[in-house]
């Protein structure tokens, strides 16, 4: 099953595509993570892209595919994968048809977590995540029942760019640069949008219904 969160930052992504990891097995894969793991070890990748993630804009297109079509050729994408904030671009997008068609896979599903604009800023804001392994919270709509990580005890942290005037920047690239794709995956016809305004529960409910219906 080759899966693929779309939404705008904020929408819910990494918390519904962590629990499809669970369900299916399969990795998650957010090139946003991979960014910011580069930008804590330091690396030249992690120094690009940490200066696009700082002001809110997109590392360049040739880079972030780089990346991607690394990370799809490993053997734990052998059964399938959830993209995770890839693709963000109209070439991105093509990039990873090619990329897929070299695999020989085709994309079982898109699932574009729809939320308007007015919550994300929000979303972003309250958002805290675990140090040790990942797991997100909200301080508002998904606490964590102390103030450290509910699963492994981790301290939480905010992003860099989870703030009010990084997140407008990333609304309106997000308007000009990813939304388009909604229109090229309708076209492809492999598009399904769910309602992410729901309680985070509810939003799982639906993505599970609608991957009830599909076959690999
Ligand atoms: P994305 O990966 O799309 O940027 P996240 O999954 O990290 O988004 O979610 C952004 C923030 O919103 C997190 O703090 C998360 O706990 C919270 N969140 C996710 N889904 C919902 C929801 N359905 N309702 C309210 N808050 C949510
Ligand atoms: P995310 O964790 O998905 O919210 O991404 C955080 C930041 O990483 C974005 O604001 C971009 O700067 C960068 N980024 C993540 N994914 C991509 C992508 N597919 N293309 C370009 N930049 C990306």
């Amino acid at each position: 099953m080759q899966l693929l969160m779309m939404g705008p930052p904020g929408a819910g992504k990494g918390t519904q595509a962590a629990k499809l990891v669970k369900k299916f097995s399969i990795p998650q894969i957010s090139t946003g993570d991979m960014f910011r793991v580069a930008v804590k070890e330091g690396t030249e990748l992690g120094k690009q892209a940490k200066a696009c993630m700082d002001a809110g804009k997109l590392v360049p297109d040739e880079v972030t595919i780089g990346i991607v079509r690394e990370r799809l050729a490993k053997d734990d994408c052998k059964n399938g994968f959830i993209l995770d904030g890839f693709p963000r671009t109209v070439e991105q997008a093509d990039a990873l048809e090619k990329i897929l068609d070299e695999l020989g896979k085709k994309l079982t599903r898109v699932l574009n977590i729809h939320v308007p604009a007015e919550d994300l800023i929000e979303r972003a804001v309250g958002r805290r995540i675990c140090k040790k392994c990942g797991a997100t919270y909200h301080v508002k709509f998904n606490p964590p029942k102390a103030d450290v990580c509910d699963s492994c005890g981790g301290e939480l942290y905010q992003r860099a760019d989870d703030n009010e005037a990084t997140m407008k920047n990333r609304l309106a690239v997000y308007e000009a640069s990813t939304r388009p794709l909604v229109e090229y995956y309708k076209k492809a016809g492999v598009y399904t949008e769910i309602d992410g305004r729901q309680p985070i529960d509810k939003v799982t409910e639906d993505l599970a219904q609608v991957l009830a219906s599909l076959k690999d």
